[in-house]
């Protein structure tokens, strides 16, 4: 497992990645020295790039996540198709199964009617075969008895009308004789026939019934052999589930360490902020593009709500696109958006003076720069709560909205 061994390496990464950053926080000393400013201000943007690492990192985790999760379900599909499909083909095996008892009463039956259909036949034969014995003993004594027979007939009747009557009587026995014997004779084929027919019906069954047994014993094979596909989708199914619950632990790890990092980044922050001292130079004006304030710091009538509210900056109506710049040497203390502020710029001077630039289209800078007065930082629009294109603009010191027009000098 290739990734496994990737994301224990990542891992160990992540650790020395939060070792450093405590180092770096417990390093500096109470009094931060011009020198240390600069230092300082370059941990900021090795954490801030680290930072950037990490996200990216996280990312890419992120979408390998989406390609294990759909992986997994795709597996679960072909689980439970194939479920779908052994859930019928059971239905197959009892189904032919339910044919075989059929076919093996239907067998039990004929092989009754074959016994039965046997007695009648030994029945007819000892018929036919005493009706034979019968003739043939006639027959014999007539033929022992040779012409005395006729002879003594001939005697004992009266004349030979009566002779003649005799001899037709013993044709007429003969004759008599002869039909019965070949009347039970047709018996017996007729029998013979049926039982021959009859076997050959019960010989058509178990055929049939060898026939479904084989459908049985090859649809059991198939049963056991999606089975154990099924069993194999389920382990496939299983690995993506620890995969992905790795993934999540080593999301859940890259978090905390960007929550260190962050951390330790605001401790620098705010050394920085103790250690920057604002020199008390004028501003410059933070939107070139236009000269004249659309909405004035202080109480005004909100243009969206329509009521008295406290305005905390200045508006300049410039257009989108156009450049918004640092007023002042400082430091980015906020960079990013907020559904009020749209995209907006924190810079801090020092000495406590910060200046806030709010609902720009675009960000130029980020988080922990260092900025110089003049300098391009974001681009004006009219994100966040905003009716139009413009910049608002404002100064806030010791934490409290003061008007700007004490630091910038209308053009
Ligand atoms: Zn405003």
């Amino acid at each position: 497992m290739q990734n496994k061994s990737m994301m224990k390496k990542m891992m160990k990464g992540a650790a020395i990645g939060i070792s450093i950053v405590l180092l770096l926080t417990l390093l500096p000393g109470k009094n931060v020295s011009a020198d240390n400013v600069s230092d300082i201000q370059k941990s900021i943007q090795e954490k801030q790039s680290q930072i950037k690492a990490e996200q990216e990192e996280k990312n890419r985790i992120k979408n390998n996540i989406s390609d294990v999760k759909k992986l997994k379900e795709q597996l679960e599909k072909s689980k439970n198709d194939l479920s779908a499909y052994v859930t019928e083909l059971d239905r197959t095996v009892m189904e032919i199964s339910d044919k075989i008892d059929g076919l093996n009463n239907d067998i039990t039956a004929k092989q009754a009617e074959i016994d039965q259909t046997k007695k009648e036949l030994e029945e007819a034969i000892d018929i036919k075969d005493a009706q034979y014995a019968a003739m043939k003993k006639r027959v014999q004594s007539i033929y022992e008895q040779g012409d005395d027979y006729y002879l003594e007939i001939l005697f004992t009747t009266h004349g030979f009308g009566d002779f003649l009557n005799s001899m037709e009587n013993i044709n007429k026995l003969a004759d008599y004789d002869a039909k019965m014997y070949s009347r039970y004779q047709e018996t017996v084929d007729y029998v013979e026939a049926c039982e021959e027919k009859l076997e050959s019906e019960e010989e058509s069954l178990q055929e049939l019934k060898q026939a479904a047994e084989d459908e049985k014993k090859a649809t059991e094979e198939l049963i056991r052999t999606k089975e154990q596909e099924i069993q194999s989708y389920q382990a496939d199914i299983a690995n993506k589930a620890a995969t992905l619950q790795e993934y999540e632990a080593e999301l859940a790890a890259r978090d905390a360490v960007i929550a260190e990092i962050e951390k330790a980044v605001a401790a620098e922050q705010s050394k920085l902020a103790q250690a920057r001292v604002y020199d008390g130079g004028a501003f410059c004006w933070p939107a070139p593009a236009y000269v004249r304030v659309s909405s004035e710091y202080g109480y005004r009538i909100h243009p969206i709500y329509g009521t008295q509210k406290f305005h905390s900056g200045v508006d300049l109506a410039a257009p989108g696109g156009s450049d918004i710049l640092a007023a002042y040497n400082g430091t980015v203390v906020g960079a990013g958006y907020n559904a009020s502020m749209g995209n907006y710029v924190i810079i801090d001077h020092g000495n406590s003076l910060m200046t806030i630039y709010m609902h720009a289209s675009k960000l130029l800078v980020s988080n922990g720069q260092e900025v110089s007065r003049g300098q391009r930082i974001a681009l004006v629009g009219t994100t966040g709560n905003s009716t139009g294109n413009h910049l608002h603009f404002s100064v806030k010191l010791n934490g409290s909205y003061v008007s700007p027009w004490g630091y910038i000098n209308h053009p």
